[in-house]
């Protein structure tokens, strides 16, 4: 089982041109999705928003982006965001600095092929981020995004459970929203949960590209 952090206390503190965890909007939440690109779960999901009109935020894997490369082409053209999950998904906890940048710089290079951007919004995998990386981060204005709403989609537990939850204890504005798209979990959920928050008034947009 791999360990997601739910809070983020004290990345919270920083500044949030260099940290994301949540944003001031009023009126629109972010869902964001990680781990993809996936052949089998990434196109219903992709279907699933672009019925309802909603775009998200990926944040991609770089070994998967060159499996996959037609799914990176879809989520772009669909006017998503993409963002730079490292490029092999291993933990930065026991990586030193030198590989971590490779993870980091290895996987701009292979999205800007896709939106042209240099650099792209860095989700750390597992959520940990070192000194030195933050320091790196700091210095070249770059931007880390957590989240504040983890859907705790990676769990075992029945897709009702997961439905009940979002729809009991709805993201707030300006959460950002934590899903995935290497299983159909998000998509199952999505499903029933869009139609309902968006009846409700709810609005979701991608995160911009890069720091503000
Ligand atoms: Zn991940």
């Amino acid at each position: 089982m791999i360990r997601r952090p739910k809070k983020h206390e004290l990345l919270a503190l920083l500044p949030e041109t260099l940290v994301l965890t949540r944003t001031r909007d009023t009126a629109l939440r972010y869902l964001s999705f990680d781990d993809g690109p996936d052949p089998e779960h990434t196109p219903p999901l992709l279907d699933t928003l672009a019925r309802h009109g909603v775009k998200a935020s990926f944040f991609l894997v770089g070994e998967k982006i060159e499996a996959h490369p037609e799914i990176v082409e879809r989520i772009v053209a669909e006017g998503h965001m993409v963002g730079n999950h490292s490029y092999s998904h291993w933990s930065f906890r026991n990586m030193d600095i030198t590989h971590q940048l490779d993870e980091v710089y290895r996987t701009d290079a292979l999205l800007r092929r896709f939106d042209d951007r240099p650099h792209h919004r860095m989700r750390p995998p597992h959520g940990y981020v070192g000194a030195r990386l933050l320091m790196h981060f700091a210095t070249q204005r770059r931007s880390l995004v957590y989240w504040s709403y983890d859907s705790l989609d990676y769990q075992e537990q029945p897709i009702e459970m997961l439905v009940t939850r979002l729809l009991d204890a709805p993201p707030a504005p300006g959460d950002i929203v934590l899903m995935h798209d290497d299983s159909g979990k998000a998509t199952a959920a999505l499903d029933i949960v869009l139609p309902q928050w968006l009846a409700r008034g709810m609005r979701f947009a991608a995160l911009p590209g890069n720091a503000p």
